[in-house]
């Protein structure tokens, strides 16, 4: 490729305009949420936490190897992960201050920069396919509360009593905070933002395009329709050409930062490698005004990154070996540790 022509490439992804495409090894990387994950959690649900992770890469990744488009992919390893318990997003979201669930969820598609979201759902058991649904088939990008439940059941996505989203886990949680709230002590939710568990997932399909998806319940002991990062297109959820992200940690701050969209800038328009502008975001920018939190990325290239400042994050990745890679510890090897690239932005061919 001439230096002309090649600049002409760099210039139209870095647009994140849909032109740029190739045949590509898919990959697939989805995260569970950042926060406090210690050692000391249970055998069992260590166990179960891995169990969910590796079902949604394979389910996913089993959409990439049919040829399916990336944004099937995050579809489906989201579903997954919704539907388990263990996770703050679908089944075993957390409590509001009034005892609700109440559910934000997004996507983007890369190669289209279409995008579709949700928030303040209480009766849909799958946020992410309601998302999809107002990217495909609304002239809209956000719908919120009752309408977006009205535009579901127009749809024809499947809706449940909002009981079904309770454990009892999240219902302690949400009293320990209330108990805080009441003696007026430090919200150590809030605070040291113990555990989020947020689900998200990137893909890289094999015609070369991305998609980025997130799904949560939001913060334990939120307030007056709270709604963050998560469903807002840029904050917690962002694709194009030639990077996609999907975040997980304390919403305000990724809000604040514009951190998807702003990671992904650098990748498309600065020309920064995507480990170095993924690290500069979440274990810079967030730490440096407060917050806290992780995130997935995945380039054009399928280059992944797995980043946060929390003690750990349930993460995993799958890619041309078709083998998944899971792990949730801050210590633990999750395959994509090497040395970070330099720190000057790459100046391009
Ligand atoms: N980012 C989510 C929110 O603020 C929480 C999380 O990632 O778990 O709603």
């Amino acid at each position: 490729m001439s230096v002309k022509s090649s600049r002409l490439v760099a210039a139209i992804a870095a647009l994140g305009m849909a032109s740029v495409s190739h045949a590509a090894s898919p990959v697939l990387v989805i995260h569970g949420g950042a926060g406090v994950i210690k050692r000391e959690m249970s055998p069992a649900r260590d166990k179960a936490v891995r169990a969910a992770l590796t079902l949604a890469l394979k389910n996913g990744y089993a959409q990439l190897k049919a040829g399916k488009p990336a944004v099937d992919a995050v579809a489906a390893a989201i579903t997954v992960l919704e539907d388990d318990p263990n996770f703050n997003a679908g089944k075993g979201s957390v409590f509001t201050h009034d005892g609700k669930n109440e559910l934000d969820a997004a996507i983007m598609d890369g190669n289209t920069l279409e995008a579709g979201s949700v928030a303040g759902v209480h009766r849909v058991k799958n946020p992410i396919l309601l998302a999809r649904a107002v990217m495909e088939k609304s002239q809209h990008v956000m719908l919120v509360g009752e309408g977006a439940e009205e535009f579901a059941r127009q749809a024809g996505i499947e809706l449940v009593d909002p009981s079904y989203f309770r454990t009892d886990e999240r219902w302690q949680q949400l009293q320990k905070a209330l108990k805080e709230d009441a003696e007026h002590t430090k919200h150590s939710d809030v605070e040291t933002a113990k555990h989020f568990g947020t689900v998200g997932a990137v893909a890289l399909d094999a015609d070369g395009h991305l998609a980025a998806g997130t799904s949560t319940g939001g913060m334990n002991d939120k307030r007056w329709g709270r709604v963050g990062d998560s469903p807002i297109i840029g904050a917690g959820t962002y694709a194009n050409s030639g990077c996609a992200v999907s975040g997980t940690g304390w919403g305000e701050y990724y809000i604040r930062t514009v951190a998807a969209h702003e990671i992904c800038m650098r990748v498309t328009q600065m020309r920064v490698p995507l480990r170095r502008a993924a690290a500069e975001v979440i274990n810079q920018e967030i730490p440096s005004m407060g917050g806290n939190g992780g995130a997935i990325a995945v380039d054009a290239n399928g280059t992944v990154t797995m980043p946060f400042n929390t003690d750990g994050m349930y993460r995993g990745w799958i890619g041309a070996d078709g083998v998944p890679h899971v792990a949730i510890y801050g210590d633990e090897d999750d395959g994509t540790a090497e040395p970070l690239p330099a720190a000057e932005s790459n100046s391009g061919p």
